[in-house]
């Protein structure tokens, strides 16, 4: 058996008038994500972290932001797509970790849905799947509010 890792890492401007949208659902707040797509970051990271476990390029290569086809696309769609470009080839995932980071809104109360629509998306048991929230304690401009990042690293295996 072959084993092998991938990180990933996304940042999205949070700006008015865009609904927020992170780990596959809907967050109430008063701004959201600006992005060619949905803009939720949690999912382009865990897309780019199982690409390049497999060498296989960025999310950006894949679905570039100039072709209109991905205008608002939906990134569970995308993660979608990505899980196929790996089975394919022979490859599963074992498991994944991502920290989120964002001053605001409160995420807390939101992980165990985003864990289960991610479980969903990738048919991986949810407890494979670890997200965590953490502030950039008011630091820098992530703590000022003005964007979220998210860090991932997935780990996929081929017998
Ligand atoms: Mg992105």
């Amino acid at each position: 058996m072959t084993i092998r890792i991938g990180i990933g890492y996304d940042i999205h401007k949070l700006v008015e008038g865009r609904k927020l949208v992170l780990g596959g659902m809907e967050i109430p707040f008063e701004r959201g994500l600006k992005g060619h797509s949905d803009g939720d970051a949690l999912l382009h990271a865990i897309s780019d972290a199982m690409l390049g476990a497999l060498a296989l390029g960025d999310i950006g290569k894949h679905f570039p932001d100039t072709d209109p086809k991905y205008k608002d696309a939906d990134s569970k769609m995308l993660l979608g797509e990505v899980l196929d470009k790996i089975t394919c080839k022979g490859w599963k995932l074992i498991n994944i970790d991502a920290n989120i980071i964002a001053q605001a809104p409160k995420m807390a109360m939101h992980i165990e849905m985003m864990r289960k629509t991610i479980s969903e998306i990738l048919s991986l048991p949810i407890d494979c799947i670890s997200i965590k929230a953490r502030t950039n304690e008011e630091l820098d401009s992530l703590g000022k509010g003005e964007a979220i990042a998210v860090q991932t690293a997935v780990l996929v295996e081929k017998s």
